[in-house]
């Protein structure tokens, strides 16, 4: 039988801070090798998602300018996206995708609302936290490596699992060792870089959540991962033998 999946990406133009929009091509591209067709449709601002046939929604990074256009647009459509997740659909966000999945984001004296799929909350402080990151998680056989840039710090509430523990860099607030958030197949993160063509184990995961939801199992089968492996172990080794260069 051949299979279909269709990814939603929201707020292409908005949202696309440091390559974000890499992680749709290596998804498709997971998919194409796999002889998985991929449908991308891109939802920008003007659009009005639907949800109702999608097997995997992403969304990106951007500045807090770009995220307060987008969280409004997003609001409207809350209760979709939530009726998504609730069934299982697979959700990836990314740093300004990420801070959104919560209750709300704190910008000093204003506050953006948000949307309340995953009990955390975001609120902003000094100074940035940027740089290189790598976490071990249970959803990659690898360390999951990226770069961070964010003001925000994120808090998640006390029944909600983290994606994975800092070994390296900050994570949701540079303090807890917590970094990103797992709930049903919702992954948020604060990691760019694109994040998925280095951690292949992570986009794998996505896509597994995607087809069993669609056919009922995954039936992954196996990719030479050769140069994405290296490319992660390079970056794991470089960062934790403290070698960083900037
Ligand atoms: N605007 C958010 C922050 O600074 C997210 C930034 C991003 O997506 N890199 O916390």
């Amino acid at each position: 039988m051949s299979r279909s999946l269709a990814i939603c990406h929201l707020f292409p133009e908005l949202l696309n801070l440091y390559g974000d929009g890499g992680n749709i091509l290596t998804l498709a591209k997971r998919l194409e090798w796999r002889g998985i067709e991929a449908r991308i449709r891109e939802v920008r601002v003007g659009d009005v998602p639907s949800f109702s046939d999608a097997d995997i929604v992403f969304i990106g990074g951007g500045s807090d300018r770009e995220q307060r256009i987008v969280c409004e647009k997003l609001l409207a459509q809350k209760a979709e996206l939530k009726a998504y997740t609730e069934d299982g659909g697979a959700l990836l966000a990314v740093c300004g995708g990420y801070q959104l999945l919560g209750h709300s984001y704190v910008m000093g004296e204003e506050t953006l609302e948000g949307l309340s799929l995953v009990d955390l909350y975001t609120d902003r402080g000094s100074p940035r936290l940027i740089g290189n990151i790598a976490i071990e998680s249970d959803v990659s056989p690898q360390p999951i490596v990226g770069y961070e840039n964010h003001g925000g710090r994120t808090h998640l509430g006390p029944g909600v699992t983290p994606l994975g523990r800092v070994a390296f860099g900050h994570g949701n607030d540079g303090e807890s060792g917590s970094e990103g958030c797992l709930e049903k197949s919702i992954v948020g993160t604060y990691i760019h870089g694109p994040l998925l063509p280095k951690n292949p184990g992570v986009a794998d995961w996505v896509i597994a959540r995607a087809l069993e939801r669609r056919y009922g199992s995954a039936d992954l089968e196996p990719l030479d991962d050769e140069e994405e492996l290296a490319a992660n172990e390079v970056m794991y080794h470089r960062l934790m033998s403290h070698q960083e260069k900037d």
